[in-house]
């Protein structure tokens, strides 16, 4: 047995604390300081010494007080109880401690992440004398009514099983018992431990070139994101990021969120963790906390916690994926993440690089977004899972050249440009057209069940796109030269962009039918509206005035498609038979 490594303080340094007498411990080893026991790890070590992040307040901690090394990595609990919690950045159960420490919680409070009086009813899937190995299934438990929890062999495990039972347990009863081939027998319970730092293990990558539909026209059709894809959104105040982040954990088809928030302000987190739970979930009716985990760190949490957050909230949706299932993360904002890293740099009195963030800044976020993916499950029955992550950034005056911003383009695949001044003219949501970009592209296309519906679809975003595009510099003309040097295809132009905004782009979180467009009713509403443009050009070709084109009780029509609903998309499809019977008419007017 190794003797226990216990050092002395010698050092405080805000959330730093450095300690003597550590030969032995590792990097990363969790340890527990002072009287108090404070959580904390290491994270830097010279010889003897090591300098120590700690996850509370270090008030009051002096020198010479003991510092012990547990010897284990920060690890977090995975088992049935995770789906519907509310955690601290180190998984700490959050309303638990707050009833058991009142609002401010005492320190060095040890809350097992997960419930370990709550019995959960196992049902095995496979039978005694199976061969199993990592990552193997071998049972489930129905965790809540939309996640069925699958139990899985961990990681170092590999043998017989000689005992499994239905039955009900408490996390940390043994649900099954498999021997290796040299005799050690395993205990499998319903909880493992796992190290939050590190990526948990994949059999393989897949390419994420499948569409996580989120219901939200502009993202969908202009500039989608992928199951196991990767998306950076920024969040000037009051650019409608809240709902935009909201509509996304409502709407995204992926079986399980996991949201984590680092705050500024104290109330900022405390409106998520009361407005959160409060969400429905719009597939089943339930609360959308049947499917999620919260990890919330408000800004009177010590920035240890914060920096942690991202690594315990992608670690918990890294082993739903391995169960097989679709996981969204978002992050919210991983700019709080950097500037608690900055913040631990400087008491580390290492050297600065940009803007004082530490040089690896870079690195830590790109490693964190590289745990996004479409992978290949280890363990059998064979499977695949998906993680995609989206981060929010909330660069200082919404300057896009920050490093955090800058760091996190370099990696992620999809940027939506949120922007102020969309929002200041209510256009929601206030997702710049001309300078957001996705690099998934190509998903589109694929997500469509018609191959050539598909194909059509792909022109159509095109065509939109480049109709924008065109809107843009037409109006710039417009304010040089005035209106009257557009030619009528540009006044068309301009009306097409026009109405590609307002009746494709704009989007109403609160409208009942609006909140959500399904892709081929998203399909149907860009054809009308490029079908209208088309079938104006010809008009214009026989000398039809474009006033008389926009003022077609049809352009009504295709202005309210948005509201009608999903089962009544044959009623969309067949305006355009009505924009060709009433350009018809008017063709037959100036003609007569
Ligand atoms: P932020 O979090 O960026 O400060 P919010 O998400 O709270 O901003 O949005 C501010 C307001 O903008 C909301 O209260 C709402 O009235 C409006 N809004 C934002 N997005 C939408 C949307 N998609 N549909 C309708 N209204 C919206």
């Amino acid at each position: 047995m190794s003797e226990t490594k216990e050092g002395r303080i010698v050092k405080v340094a805000g959330p730093v604390v450095v300690a003597e007498g550590m030969t032995g411990a590792r990097m990363y080893d969790v340890v527990r300081v002072g009287k108090l026991n404070i959580i904390g790890e290491i994270v830097e070590l010279h010889g003897d010494l090591a300098s120590i992040q700690v996850y509370e307040e270090t008030t009051g901690l002096g020198p010479g007080e003991p510092v012990v090394d547990t010897e284990a990595p920060l690890s977090v609990e995975l088992g049935p109880g995770l789906i519907e919690s509310i955690y601290d950045g180190i998984q700490r159960p959050l309303p638990l401690l707050a009833e058991a420490e009142g609002e401010f919680m005492s320190r060095g409070s040890a809350m097992p992440g997960l419930n370990r009086e709550k019995k959960w009813h196992f049902k095995p899937t496979v039978e005694g004398g199976a061969e199993v190995g990592p990552g193997d299934i071998i049972g489930e438990v129905q965790e809540s009514s939309l996640v069925n929890h699958r139990i899985m062999v961990p990681a170092g495990v590999k043998g017989k099983i000689e005992k499994i039972g239905e039955g009900d347990y408490t996390v940390d009863e043994t649900v099954a018992i498999v021997t290796a081939e040299d005799g050690r027998k395993s205990e499998i319970k319903l909880m493992q431990k796992c190290p939050v730092r590190n990526a948990r293990q994949v059999k393989g990558r897949l390419v994420p070139n499948k569409i996580l539909v989120t219901g939200q026209r502009v993202i969908d059709t202009f500039f989608p994101v992928t199951k196991g894809g990767t998306a950076c959104i920024p969040g000037p105040f009051g650019s409608g990021k809240t709902v935009v982040q909201h509509q996304l954990a409502k709407w995204v088809d992926a079986e399980i969120v996991v949201y984590v928030g680092c705050g500024e302000r104290g109330n900022e987190m405390t409106d998520v963790i009361t407005e959160f739970p409060e969400l429905k979930d719009p597939y089943s009716g339930e609360p959308l906390m049947k499917r999620s985990v919260l990890i919330a760190n408000t800004s009177n949490m010590p920035v240890a916690a914060r920096e942690a957050s991202v690594y315990t909230g992608i670690t918990i949706a890294e082993y739903f994926r391995d169960m097989g299932f679709t996981v969204a993360l978002m992050a919210d904002s991983t700019s709080r993440w950097a500037e608690a890293m900055r913040e631990i740099s400087t008491r580390l009195e290492e050297m600065p690089a940009e803007e004082g963030y530490p040089a690896y800044l870079a690195a830590r976020i790109a490693a964190f977004y590289e745990r996004a993916g479409r992978v290949q499950c280890i363990g059998s029955p064979q499977r695949e899972g998906a993680l995609s992550i989206i981060g929010a950034v909330s660069p200082p005056g919404g300057d896009l050249s920050d490093s955090v911003v800058q760091a996190t383009l370099h990696v992620v695949k999809v940027f939506w440009s949120l922007q102020g001044k969309l929002a200041y003219q209510r256009h929601f949501p206030a997702i710049d057209w001309l300078t957001s970009y996705s690099f998934y592209k190509e998903s589109l296309k694929a997500c469509f069940e018609d191959k050539d519906q598909g194909r059509e679809m792909e022109e159509l975003t095109v065509k939109a796109m480049g109709l924008l595009e065109q809107e843009a510099e037409l109006l710039e003309i417009v304010r040089l030269v005035g209106a009257e040097a557009l030619s009528p295809q540009d006044r068309l132009a301009l009306e097409t962009a026009r109405s590609i905004r307002e009746d494709f782009l704009h989007q109403n979180a609160f409208h009942e039918v609006d909140t959500h467009t399904s892709m081929p009713k998203q399909y149907e509403m860009l054809k009308n509206i490029l079908h209208f443009h088309k079938q104006a050009l010809m008009a214009i070709e026989v000398e039809v005035e474009t006033a008389q084109i926009f003022k077609l009780a049809v352009c009504e029509e295709i202005a309210r498609a948005k509201y009608i609903p999903q089962a009544d998309i044959a009623k969309i499809a067949k305006i355009r038979q009505t924009i060709d019977e009433q350009m018809k008419q008017l063709r037959s007017s100036v003609v007569a």
